[in-house]
């Protein structure tokens, strides 16, 4: 006998509560079953009665499996609203997290107050920040960095999603690359970023969900957290325009840590704001107008 979505679902719950990885086991089991059988995660309810066939209790076997084994829900459906779009989401970038919707509101709430026509993002990953951002506005390009190519095919396939690709262009390379400033523009009105910024210490006491399926490189920020910081801000100091901000994410407790390192370098902190949960997570930043 087939199930019925309705009791596909329930089963599915207690097999992830049996298993104990997850907070969230009814959402889990929701978002994979919807996955699986082709439905959008608001057409569940009234598609309780639908029978599951065969094949697709197994697919969703499968998926409850990775699930068991950590995998983020987000990874095994390859996508993860943030803002106003679902971005696709791989192994290679970072699960957009809903902290980090706190820089694009604060990047739109100062592209309405400066004349914005370029804008670019450090470590742009699954373009997350730029793309929202560029959805938002007219008029306007942005350029998205990465040192990882296939964190790139993803942001180029998520900029078609979110309707901004003629907006947008992206650049493969490390900003710790010495000819780095060669191969980057200047007169950026908004730069983005959202860093490494994870001691070693605390990489290490991650959840497996994070460690295992994050890439490192987008997480990590040396023994103190701070080594993309120290390497961001005389680049940003270089292609920022004269009344540009720069809109910064930074971890739990590294407010007085980054803004020292952004100020010796010539930048005055101008807004801070809390995330959701009231962390201190964004930082706005602009270039000390010498007198
Ligand atoms: N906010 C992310 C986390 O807590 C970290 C992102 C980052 O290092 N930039 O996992």
């Amino acid at each position: 006998m087939l199930k019925t979505v309705k009791e596909m679902l329930k089963c599915a719950e207690e097999k992830l509560v049996e298993a104990g990885v997850c907070d969230s086991p009814r959402l889990d089991a929701k978002y994979l079953l919807a996955h699986v059988m082709k439905l959008d995660l608001s057409e569940l309810p009234i598609s309780g009665d639908k029978p599951v066939p065969f094949e697709v209790e197994d697919e969703l076997e499968e998926l409850l499996k990775r699930r068991m084994d950590y995998e983020p829900v987000s990874k095994i459906i390859g996508s993860r609203g943030f803002w106003k779009h679902d971005f696709k989401v791989n192994e290679y970038v970072l699960d957009p997290r809903a902290d980090t919707e706190t820089l694009v509101e604060t990047a739109l709430k100062y592209a309405a107050t400066i004349d914005v026509k370029k804008i670019v993002d450090f470590g742009v990953g699954s373009g997350c920040i730029l793309l929202s951002v560029l959805s938002e506005l007219e008029g306007v390009c942005g350029i998205g960095v990465d040192i990882s190519e296939e964190a790139i095919k993803i942001a180029e396939e998520n900029a078609a999603t979110c309707g901004v690709k003629d907006m947008v262009g992206f650049l493969r390379k490390s900003w710790s690359d010495d000819d780095f400033l060669e191969h980057i523009e200047r007169d950026y009105d908004i730069i983005l970023s959202n860093p490494p910024y994870i001691t070693t210490n605390d990489y290490n006491n991650l959840s497996k969900e994070v460690v295992n399926y994050d890439p490192e490189y987008a997480l990590c920020g040396g023994d103190d957290g701070l080594d993309a910081y120290r390497e961001l801000a005389p680049i940003f100091y270089k292609v920022l325009a004269k009344d540009g901000v720069v809109v910064l994410e930074i971890g739990k407790g590294q407010m007085g840590d980054v803004v020292d390192i952004m100020s010796s370098y010539g930048f005055v902190l101008i807004d801070k704001i809390r995330d959701m949960g009231g962390v201190l997570r964004c930082l706005v930043l602009k270039k000390l107008q010498k007198l």
